[in-house]
């Protein structure tokens, strides 16, 4: 007789191994993460941040065929967790998650590509409104991120990409923790409990527990 316990069975994928610990660096990511010296703190920020983006937008590249408006009609990233789309007048829709990510990524490009915002010309000073401004496309990235471990990590797994991808995610949760870029408010919605929390947030305690996150 099958003698599964449910509660084994309703463990997400990505919370299992070897897909928890699959091809993820031997040891912390503090070195790769360090403030190389004579470096402008802002500059390596925007660097890092360059560079979250465009590996995210290659994962995304095969994601968002599996990502439609009938298999995600939200943004949703835990069992009752839904991130809502908040628009120029401040009202927040639910809208459907490949709609979001679009947003998402195309606003982060003209965020990377706007001069006053991420100067990237020789001897141009960073605005005083940088550090906000790297928070904000940081928490956007982490929302992509959120969704596609909730929603479509099986599909990274027949791309035998889980490895790439989760390297990727603890590299940008520990540069964030590091830079002061991660923002608890993130992780969960109202009560905190585990129905209210997102998804990612037990993959980044078990990388703590494992020692693969500070
Ligand atoms: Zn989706």
């Amino acid at each position: 007789m099958e003698t599964s316990s449910k509660s084994t069975l309703d463990v997400p994928l990505y919370l299992c191994n070897p897909f928890l610990s699959a091809r993820l660096v031997t040891g912390s990511f503090k070195a790769i993460i360090q403030l190389p010296k004579y470096t402008d703190i802002s500059e390596w920020v925007a660097m890092n941040l360059f560079d979250f983006y465009t590996n995210l937008d290659l994962f995304l590249g095969f994601l968002l065929e599996f990502c439609t408006h009938e298999s995600c009609p939200t943004m949703a990233a835990g069992t009752n967790f839904i991130y809502p789309w908040i628009e120029k007048n401040g009202r927040s829709a639910s809208i459907p998650a490949p709609t979001h990510i679009d947003y998402i990524m195309t606003w982060i490009s003209s965020q990377l590509d706007d001069q006053t915002v991420f100067p990237t010309r020789v001897g141009v000073e960073f605005p005083k409104t940088f550090p906000a401004s790297a928070k904000n496309v940081y928490r956007q990235l982490f929302h992509v991120f959120a969704h596609i471990y909730h929603s479509h990590f099986t599909i990274l797994l027949h791309a035998r990409s889980e490895g790439h991808f989760n390297s990727l995610f603890a590299h940008f949760l520990a540069f964030g923790a590091q830079f002061d870029l991660w923002d608890q408010t993130d992780l969960c919605v109202g009560s905190g409990s585990a129905d209210t929390k997102v998804s990612v947030a037990e993959i980044a305690e078990k990388w703590k527990e494992m020692g693969y996150l500070a």
